[in-house]
């Protein structure tokens, strides 16, 4: 008889316990404070809906951004592909003669695997040019895998004036 009380006695504190998390639950159900989901991929063209944007911080990919004039501020330093723990960058460079007369490295290819890169962020931070940041995109899916191997610096691209 004192088993078969408990087991009773189970069973209606499991529903209450049930209930309990139910009420929070129909609370934000039926009045949500904030709604912070996005109606993904519903909202990413369409016209009259609110467009998907990520967070400041995200990390979608690394580039090298351009100026308007296709100017970057990457020096071919290398210091990137040193730091970079994945071998995700190999910096390509050659020696052009500048207009002293001197000797000068000069960026040919930053290339970036983009299937290799963990996110890390050492390569933005320490780049000390600045010339490396991380884009909001994150429709990384392709069928080809050599297109997740990117060359950072644009054709026709030179170095942004000032930066040495
Ligand atoms: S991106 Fe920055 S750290 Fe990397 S090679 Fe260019 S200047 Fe150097
Ligand atoms: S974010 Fe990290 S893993 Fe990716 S390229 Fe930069 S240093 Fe390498």
């Amino acid at each position: 008889m004192k088993s078969f009380i408990k087991y009773i006695s189970d069973i209606f504190s499991g529903v209450a316990s049930l209930l309990k998390g139910m009420r929070v639950t129909g609370k934000y159900f039926f009045s949500p404070r904030a709604i912070v989901t996005q109606q993904y991929p519903e909202n990413r063209h369409k016209k009259g809906k609110k467009k998907l944007e990520m967070f400041d911080r995200f990390k979608g990919e690394v580039i090298m951004p351009h100026s308007e004039n296709n100017q970057h501020k990457c020096t071919a330093c290398g210091i990137c592909e040193n730091n970079c723990p994945n071998g995700t960058i190999e910096v390509i460079s050659v020696m052009n003669i500048g207009e002293d007369g001197k000797k000068k490295r000069a960026l040919d290819k930053h290339i970036y695997r983009l299937s290799m890169c963990s996110f890390c962020a050492l390569c933005v931070k320490t780049c000390p040019s600045k010339a490396l940041a991380f884009s909001q995109e994150f429709e990384h899916a392709v069928f080809d895998r050599k297109k997740l191997i990117k060359i950072l610096n644009k054709p026709g691209s030179t170095l942004m004036k000032g930066i040495e």
